[in-house]
């Protein structure tokens, strides 16, 4: 009979891993690859060859390991990753983990999808278990991911890989209630992936929180967390971090300022970018497509777009939260015929949670702002990543397709591009990413700016919705840098508005003030020819888009719809657009210049008099003559000046305090645009630290006024005090005053 198999004692798994270490450590240190080298350019290891201690003091070399069994890596560790199905290895594992294991920074670039997560999770978990690292070690090691969902995905490679392992490991991230139940326990955690934000929350406020004895620092999508929105936030927490420690910077698009190195103070970082020989600097199973979408056709697009592909996961991206949920409740109510769902900053954390992992479980559309762009690894391929609005550079556009086509398998995405933004492909062709242009047939489309403005009609909600993703929309190309692609009077506002399905474009002041700006510098010299060349928004739309016979495959695909020609698409257009307002009130003006020696006097007997004849006739005693009498008139006149311009001062202050309160009620009610607080590129606690400066954009759909510089109410007052007649300011009334005294002194 077999004997039961009897559990080894503590005593004995505790030799057994200072046994192992030990070898590790002499493994690790007699094979480390020579620095700046890299391992993928090693010859692959063989197979069945002996791995670890060969001989009294000789060990396998793991430069050039294939798979995670040839790496000098613990019992373990190997479990974990064997349990997970993670055998062989990706070229940045192949490449990163021998100098990582070794103990030095890395600076990592790898395109996406393509294993960068158990490139650090590996050597981090080896570095503390080689330390021996204990509950009451604390803090070993801080993962910074820039978005909560992926550090929640990073927490769940951590917790399988890791599974064997005694390490206490922790969620940080914002958006949750319990950050109380959190202080209390941060300090017994070993290993924290977190946000930056909430990181240093509780650096700022748990009690005895310290990271002194840090041994490895990781931040993933690196360059995302080196940049400005979460500048501040960084500086503050490695400002509190031990300088001696391990460093690993990830990304696919990876930063290589020295600036940020220095923040970092990496030192002497292997620079390790396996992709950087590749012709492409996206995954190769991904096929990549761009296409002309006039703005006003986007959604028009974007809903044919998505009822041909029932049956497809769709990650779709718009430039803000207020663009995301005004598609995604509309589209929801005009019901396509598959669950639609939205992700964006502004959500609560349990929601966000929620949908994130309801999309990794169903084919479903998600409208997301850039918030998904970075790092997610939705469980079941995602089929198809869309980018309705423009990615604000080619990094951006990498990470935002880098959600599908994943690891080895394929994916595909569409760009809208507006006839405008074309310099983009350009932009993404220098950047090595190979995106196939083709041409849109609109005879496919299938219109929805109709159902829209009657949804808008029927819901009136759906109208701010749709308001404030218009003005959000016009904002965020505005404040794009890029102003060879992102050119906001190139857009076509008013056919915007109606394709969203507003009666009435709403008015935006600084776009007012920029086309007034662009008339005056535009006005051409008398003799010059105007030349609208470069303007690609002057090209007849015709000549852009339908193009029937440049039918390619790719296109077909996109838009396979069988019925539904689009037919009347413009003059449905014109049916909803509203004749904007031209009609001009013309603007009543009081003539502070106008001669005053006019005012008519009349005698006791209704006869006209000069002017001045009162003065020279001193029968009439209206006034004094004697200087004396004459400096006392003067001075009464002073005075009653003086009261008058008090009351008016205090009249006017009253008006003032008047219009304010009424403004303050018009904001409440939502008629002012509230900006910013949608966090147009998927803003994360950091942030929160940094917040940006509220610029306001006034717009008032219901006014009738076509005035550049005030919105409708003070309009309103203007003129109806213009029509009493008693509008003159006061600097106009003592201008007159002083005309009136000057001419009765000469
Ligand atoms: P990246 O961070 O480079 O974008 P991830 O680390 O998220 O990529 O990995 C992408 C996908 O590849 C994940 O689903 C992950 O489970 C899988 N993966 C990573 N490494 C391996 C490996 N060695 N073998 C099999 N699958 C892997
Ligand atoms: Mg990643």
């Amino acid at each position: 009979m077999k004997k039961p198999k009897q559990k080894p004692n503590r005593k004995t798994v505790r030799m057994n891993e200072v046994e192992e270490i030990e070898t590790l450590n002499s493994w690790i240190d007699s094979q480390k690859p020579d620095s700046g080298t890299n391992p993928l350019s090693f010859p692959p290891l063989d197979k069945k060859a002996p791995v670890g201690r060969i001989g009294e003091s000789e060990f396998s070399a793991y430069a050039g390991s294939t798979r995670f069994d040839q790496l000098p890596i613990s019992r373990r560790t190997k479990n974990g990753l064997k349990e997970a199905g993670f055998v062989k290895m990706t070229d940045i594992q192949r490449a990163a983990l021998p100098h990582s294991l070794c103990g030095r920074d890395i600076l990592g670039a790898a395109k996406t999808g393509s294993g960068k997560t158990l490139a650090f999770v590996i050597p981090i978990l080896e570095k503390l278990y080689r330390e021996r690292w204990g509950p009451e070690d604390g803090v070993g090691s801080i993962i910074i991911s820039p978005t909560r969902e992926l550090a929640d995905q990073l927490f769940d490679v951590l917790k399988a890989v890791g599974k064997y392992h005694n390490f206490s490991a922790g969620l940080l991230i914002g958006g949750r209630k319990d950050v109380d139940t959190e202080k209390e326990r941060v300090n017994e955690l070993n290993i924290l992936v977190c946000t930056p934000g909430r990181l240093l929350q509780h650096m700022d406020e748990t009690p005895n929180f310290e990271c002194s004895q840090l041994q490895v620092l990781v931040l993933d999508e690196a360059d995302r967390i080196l940049d400005v929105g979460f500048k501040k936030t960084l500086n503050a927490i490695v400002s509190q971090l031990p300088r001696h420690r391990q460093t690993f910077l990830f990304s696919a698009t990876q930063t290589k300022s020295v600036q940020d190195l220095a923040r970092l103070s990496l030192k002497d970082p292997e620079y390790l970018s396996v992709h950087e020989e590749s012709v492409t600097a996206t995954p190769n199973h991904l096929q990549q497509t761009a296409m002309i979408v006039p703005l006003d056709q986007k959604l028009d697009m974007l809903w044919s777009f998505i009822k041909a592909h029932l049956n497809s996961k769709i990650l779709v991206f718009l430039s803000s939260c207020k663009q995301v949920k005004f598609v995604f409740e509309a589209f929801k109510k005009l019901r396509p015929g598959m669950p639609l769902k939205c992700l964006h900053g502004r959500m609560k954390q349990q929601r966000r949670m929620g949908i994130y992992s309801q999309f990794c479980e169903e084919r479903s559309v998600l409208f997301s702002t850039d918030v998904a762009s970075r790092g997610l690894d939705f469980n079941k391929a995602v089929d198809w990543v869309v980018q309705v609005d423009c990615p604000e550079d080619a990094a951006s556009y990498i990470h935002r397709v880098g959600r599908t086509a994943r690891y080895n398998s394929g994916g595909r995405s569409v760009l809208f591009l507006m006839p405008s933004e074309m310099k983009m492909l350009e932009n993404l062709r220098e950047a090595k990413i190979p995106i196939q242009f083709t041409k849109a047939n609109t005879k496919r489309l299938q219109p929805v700016s109709g159902l829209l403005s009657a949804l808008l009609v029927k819901y009136p909600d759906m109208q701010q919705l749709a308001q404030r993703a218009f003005i959000t929309y016009i904002r965020s190309i505005h404040i794009q840098k890029d102003k060879e692609v992102f050119d906001v009077m190139k857009l076509s506002i008013d056919e915007f508005s109606a394709s969203l399905g507003l009666p009435m474009t709403p008015k935006i002041r600084f776009l007012n003030q920029k086309m007034k700006e662009k008339k005056l510098l535009e006005r051409p010299p008398v003799l010059e020819l105007e030349n609208d060349d470069e303007d690609a928004s002057a090209i007849p739309k015709e000549e852009l888009l339908i193009d029937d016979s440049i039918e390619d495959k790719v296109e077909k695909d996109i838009l396979l719809t069988k019925d539904n020609e689009y037919e009347g698409k413009a003059s449905l257009i014109e049916d909803i657009i509203p004749a904007t307002r031209i009609l001009k009130k013309k603007k009543l003006k009081i003539n502070v210049h106008r001669p005053v020696g006019t005012r008519v006097v009349f005698d006791e007997e209704g006869n006209t008099l000069p002017p001045l004849a009162m003065v020279a006739d001193p029968k009439s005693g209206n006034f004094p003559l004697d200087p004396d009498q004459k400096s006392e008139y003067y001075r009464k006149l002073r005075e009653d000046m003086k009261r008058a311009d008090k009351e008016d001062k205090l009249l006017d202050r009253q008006r003032r305090r008047e219009k304010r309160v009424k403004q303050k009620m018009k904001w409440k009610k939502g008629d002012m645009e509230e900006e910013d607080e949608d966090g147009l590129s998927g803003s994360e606690e950091g942030m929160e630290h940094g917040r940006r400066k509220r610029s306001k954009i006034y717009f008032d759909s219901g006014s009738d006024n076509d005035n550049d510089n005030e919105d409708g109410e003070t309009k309103e007052n203007k003129t109806s005090k213009d029509s009493k007649g008693d509008s003159i300011t006061l600097e106009e009334q003592e201008a007159l005053a002083l005309k009136l005294l000057n001419s009765l002194h000469s």
